[in-house]
């Protein structure tokens, strides 16, 4: 998947340059995706951001990238965020939220977003709420990734992820043409430090105690669309288009 947008401002924080932002469209998608780790929101991400121009926003981004940062560049807050990641918790939602906030600009992007990771709790989801109502904008819908836990564990513990391009492999089921390798790069291929064994088992019981709450709170609010994430992706992808696209905005794959 070629994905197009400089999500630097997203990242990094400041101006945006993204392509994206310029594309002629006649509709903007706003998406949230929900899902435990390993359901393949990312991979969904990247799919919808290649077909319709918009950036995949992952908190996940923002925080893992912080490791690359000099120690001077840190602040107190972004440190904590750091040492949560690394032990696979969730960072405190006061900075998550804060982190967004500086990032508005994105929200606010005439292409759309799809929010990859954020909100993950009731209050992140409440604080998403006020800042899209100070936009003036709204969700097109929450895609909710539903898979059996056996599954995802299997999934996590196989992922890997190219260190250059950020291209996600699957030694089970998305194998990279030479072990270790990129196939879009030639990248080195790492694991994630929190798709280890001991941060999934954190991740997951995390998840299911915070981040499944939105599942109510989307559906009352009547954007919630839960999708069976054991399709491969283009089914996926064919599904949201399906139940969401009735104009046709949406391209074919
Ligand atoms: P992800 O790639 O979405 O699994 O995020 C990787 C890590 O970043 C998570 O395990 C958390 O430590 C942190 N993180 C990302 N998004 C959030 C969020 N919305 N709330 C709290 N922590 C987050």
């Amino acid at each position: 998947m070629i994905n197009n947008c400089d999500r630097s401002a997203w990242i990094h924080g400041g101006e945006c340059n993204c392509p994206n932002r310029l594309e002629p469209r006649k509709k903007a998608f706003r998406f949230v995706l929900l899902g435990a780790p390993g359901v393949g929101k990312g991979t969904l991400a990247a799919l919808l951001s290649e077909k319709l121009k918009i950036c995949q926003l992952a908190t996940g981004d923002i925080f893992r990238n912080l490791k690359q940062l000099p120690e001077e560049e840190l602040t107190p807050a972004l440190k904590t965020s750091l040492e949560h990641m690394l032990r696979g918790e969730l960072v405190p939602d006061d900075i998550v939220i804060e982190v967004v906030r500086d990032r508005m600009k994105c929200l606010n992007c005439p292409a759309g977003f799809i929010l990859d990771g954020f909100p993950r709790t009731l209050k992140q989801a409440e604080a998403l709420d006020e800042m899209l109502a100070e936009l003036n904008i709204e969700l097109d819908a929450v895609i909710n990734l539903e898979m059996p836990i056996d599954k995802i564990i299997e999934r996590l513990g196989a992922r890997r992820i190219c260190k250059i391009c950020g291209a996600v492999y699957n030694l089970v089921n998305r194998r990279p043409k030479i072990d270790g390798k990129c196939d879009h790069c030639g990248g080195e291929l790492y694991q994630r430090e929190d798709d280890k064994p001991e941060s999934i088992r954190v991740r997951m019981d995390i998840y299911n105690k915070l981040t499944t709450p939105l599942i109510e709170y989307y559906s009352k609010k009547g954007k919630l669309l839960t999708i069976d994430a054991t399709i491969e992706v283009y089914g996926v992808y064919n599904e949201i288009k399906r139940i969401l696209d009735s104009d046709g905005y949406m391209p074919p794959l």
